[in-house]
Parts: C-alpha cells; structure tokens; sequence
C-alpha cells in the first residue's frame, strides 16, 4: 500500500511557479502531502510543515499502539522528506493561535490542513462525566506519552474495564490494558504508563459492540492478535454469531475477523493460562454509567439490541456489566480552528473534496474523517496537491508566486518570540530519547514539552 505506484500528476506548469505551501500537521496526511509536493514541483516547491508539539509525526507518534513498532517505522519514510532540501519542520507553533490561518494566507499559495482527528467523539450518556471514564484519544495519549494526557492517571485498582466501540482503537485498548509486562518488551510505552500497567489490578475486559459480528470493524491482524496473548483469553458467545452460512456475504477481510471471532468462541477458555478474560459482547447498546457514591463509575448499564436493516434497535432489554474502568473507542473528531469553517454533524472540516476556500485545503482525516488505514493519506495528499496544482495553474502568471513564504513566517516568529523547533532540534530530542531508554525500549519519550524544547536546546 505505501509503496503502490501512484499516477502521474497534473503536468508541470511551462514555468515553474515556485509555490509556498504550509502543511499543517506534521502526521501521516502532512508528510504524504510534502512528498506529492515534491514530485509536483520539484526542488521549485518550498514547503513548511507545522506542528504544535516540538516533535512530528502526529499520529504514528501518539496513536499507533507502542507495541506495533513496525507500523511506527513508517516515520523513516517521513524523515527522508523531513530533510530535503526545500522541505522544512517548524514544530512549536500553534496555528490559530500563535499564528492565524488568515495569516498564513497572506504568506503561502496554499495552506493544507492535515490535523487529523485528534479528539474523541462524545459518549453522550448519563454518567460520561463520571470518574475514570475516558475516550480513546484520552487513554491512548497517556500510554503513548502525548503531553495532553500524560497526566491522566487512570484508576487500574478495580477488576474490571469495559472498551465500547468495535473499531481497530477498541481491540489496541483492550490489549494494552490486558498485557502483562514482559509483554510489552520491544514497545516504546512510556515509563508512567508501564508502571502503572504493572501495578493494574485488572482481571479482565469487556468489548462492548452495538452491534453483531458481521458489523465489526476490527481488521483480521489486529483481531488475531488478541489470541495470542500470555495470560489475556478472548471469549466470544457462540450464541451470538450469525450462521456461518452468511458469512460468504461479507468483505473478505471482515470475513476473515468474523472467522477469528469463531476460533475464539470454539475455543475452551484456558482459566490455566491466569484466566484474563477479554470478553467480545455483542449487541449491546450502552444506555447509561453508575456510579458509586464517590463518584467513580462502577457499572455500564447496557441494552440488548437487534439488528434491523443493519442497524441497531433497542429491545427494552436492559443489563448491568460490572465496570471500574470505561473506554469510549466510538471515533474521533477533527478540532476546529479559529476562522475555519467546520462540519459540526461530521466533525471535520467542511470542504468540497479538500478545499476549503481560496487558496486553504484540508488532507486525510481532517477531510474525510478518521477511517482506513496510515497509507490511505498517501493517495490523499497526491490528490490534494493534484487539486492544488490545478488551482494554481488556471491562477498562474509570468512572475510566478507572489507570495513571501517563509521570509515571511520567520518575520512573524521572530516579531512574537515564538521558539520554533526545527528538523535538527528534533533529531538532538529523538537522540535523547533513544539515549533514555532501558532494556529492549526504542526509546524513552519525553512527555512534556518543557522536557522536549530543553533535549533540543542541548
Ligand atoms: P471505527 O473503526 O470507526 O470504530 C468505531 C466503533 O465505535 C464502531 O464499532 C462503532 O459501531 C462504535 N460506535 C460508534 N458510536 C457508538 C456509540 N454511541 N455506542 C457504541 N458504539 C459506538 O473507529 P476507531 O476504532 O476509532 O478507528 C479509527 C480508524 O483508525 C479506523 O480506520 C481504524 O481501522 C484505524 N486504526 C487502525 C489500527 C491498526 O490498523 N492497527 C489501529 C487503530 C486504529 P457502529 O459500527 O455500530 O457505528
């Protein structure tokens, strides 16, 4: 998939207009966006990627689980656009703050948005506001060391956790939450989270789904992994599993998850293993949280459903799960940014398919949404410089770009004293890092940005 041969763009103007483009988001969307850049104008392009942390790589830093390691190596293909000549980091800022987009308007032909979805969607129940109730973006941040949560300190003192979602973010949560250490040797988890796992008094964990099955959305690799666990057994209610006649109708790889959800309910659970139940429960509707008279949730009250035509409906049904720790994994949202208009019933921004306005776009999750997989930006952000290279093109004139570009930038970064973190800066933080970590860890990550901007300062 990363690799695939991607089509020839929109042919080179006769004269190279010499663009200025401003990615923001130095995530998997940003840098494929740099990279078709490149192949666009060549060394003609000059293109700065922003980024409000002093480090980049968005996603494949504070998403992907620590323990899949080989997909975080994708960032090495970043780093080699990262230090090209015409391409340039500036992490630290934070646009629609320490710079608005209106201004970077004013500096760049294009400015392309590529923030993501880094905020969870809403579970809009009673009891969400209670204690240790978190959203993915939450959880994940923590045990990935984004400095927004590195504070979280999740309560892991009680037995029971319950994920909601049947996502590929439900099955990375239920599995770290289900690891005994030993398990996470070769992962980058950071130092407060693997502690706090090793002292986790959980005995188990619900994965609730709204809906069956054949409606998961959990990919085959990830799915099998949870069958191969140390002490964690996945169980799955024979019950709920349509016949398997029905399964010929499904997408091969959704057929494929259905197969594994009926290896694990064949399956004899082994209390010999230590007996870590993960438990895939279906057709349960979350209605609302309990909690105890400290405030702390205790219970999921959920509803049985049943489909009709694919979707869930209620059957006034209604059961308690045990749940001293809750995970929404229901999907993220794009954060808006001051000045730029943003599809509340969506949550992302609104575009006609990647622009926004004259002159601003948006790429990967920030324009579609947060679904499919890391090498899904790629022929993204191809498609948006694409689009960019039309617009342009029919705007095109014998002098070219007439905009400042990073001049320009630079004049309003020095005017506001904003410390801007380059490429090196963060090559001497990565270094620091790798230097920091113990045993079998890539690396120890700095949580804070006080800690990354004074590893670079080095
Ligand atoms: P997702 O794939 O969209 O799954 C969201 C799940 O939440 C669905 O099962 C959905 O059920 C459920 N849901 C939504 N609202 C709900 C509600 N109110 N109550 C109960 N359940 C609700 O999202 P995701 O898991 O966050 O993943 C985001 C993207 O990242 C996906 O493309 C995913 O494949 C990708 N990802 C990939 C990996 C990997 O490859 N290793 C790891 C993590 C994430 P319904 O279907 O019934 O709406």
């Amino acid at each position: 998939m990363l690799n695939e041969a991607i089509p020839a763009l929109h042919p080179r103007p006769e004269r190279a207009a010499m663009p200025h483009i401003a990615i923001i988001g130095s995530g998997p969307a940003g840098y494929y966006t740099a990279e078709a850049a490149q192949k666009q104008w060549g060394d003609a392009a000059r293109v700065d990627i922003f980024d409000r942390l002093p480090v980049p790589y968005g996603l494949i830093r504070s998403g992907v689980a620590p323990d899949h390691q080989s997909v975080k190596g994708v960032s090495r293909r970043y780093e080699a656009v990262a230090m090209s000549e015409n391409v340039r980091f500036i992490g630290h800022v934070l646009v629609g703050q320490d710079v608005t987009v209106e201004e970077l308007l004013g500096l760049y032909d294009a400015v392309v948005l590529a923030t993501g979805a880094p905020a969870d969607r809403k579970l809009d129940l009673p009891g969400a506001d209670l204690g240790n109730v978190f959203g993915s973006a939450a959880l994940v941040g923590w045990y990935n060391g984004h400095p927004d949560f590195a504070a979280l300190a999740p309560d892991l003192s009680g037995s029971h956790a319950v994920v909601i979602g049947n996502g590929n973010v439900a099955l990375d949560v239920a599995r770290i939450l289900a690891k005994t250490p030993n398990e996470f040797a070769g992962s980058d988890i950071v130092a407060h989270a693997r502690e706090a796992l090793s002292l986790s008094r959980l005995q188990g964990v619900t994965i609730l789904g709204r809906r069956g099955p054949h409606q998961i959305a959990m990919t085959p690799k990830e799915l099998g992994e949870m069958g191969h666990l140390s002490r964690a057994t996945p169980r799955v209610d024979p019950a709920d599993l349509p016949p398997e006649a029905e399964d010929a109708t499904l997408e091969p790889g959704t057929r494929k998850s259905v197969q594994l959800l009926r290896g694990f309910a064949a399956a004899a659970p082994n209390m010999a293993q230590g007996g870590f139940p993960i438990h895939f429960t279906f057709y349960a509707a979350p209605h609302r949280l309990i909690g105890d008279e400290s405030g702390h949730v205790r219970a999921i009250e959920v509803e049985r459903t049943r489909l009709e035509n694919g979707k869930a409906v209620g059957t006034g049904d209604y059961r308690e799960i045990a749940a001293d720790l809750i995970v929404s994994c229901i999907g993220y949202q794009t954060s808006p940014i001051p000045g730029v208009p943003y599809d509340e019933a969506r949550g992302r921004f609104a575009n006609d398919e990647g622009r926004i306005a004259p002159g601003l776009y948006c790429v990967g999750w920030a324009r579609r949404g947060p679904s499919g997989t890391i090498g899904t930006n790629r022929p993204d952000g191809f498609a948006i410089i694409e689009r960019i290279a039309q617009d342009l093109g029919d705007a095109a004139n014998e002098t070219g770009s007439q905009k400042t570009g990073r001049p320009g930038f630079d004049a309003i970064a020095a005017q506001r004293g904003i410390r801007i973190v380059t490429f090196r800066d963060w090559q001497k933080i990565d270094a620091a890092e790798v230097a920091r970590a113990q045993g079998s860890a890539p690396r120890e990550k700095f949580t804070d940005v006080d800690s990354m901007i004074g590893a670079a300062k080095q």
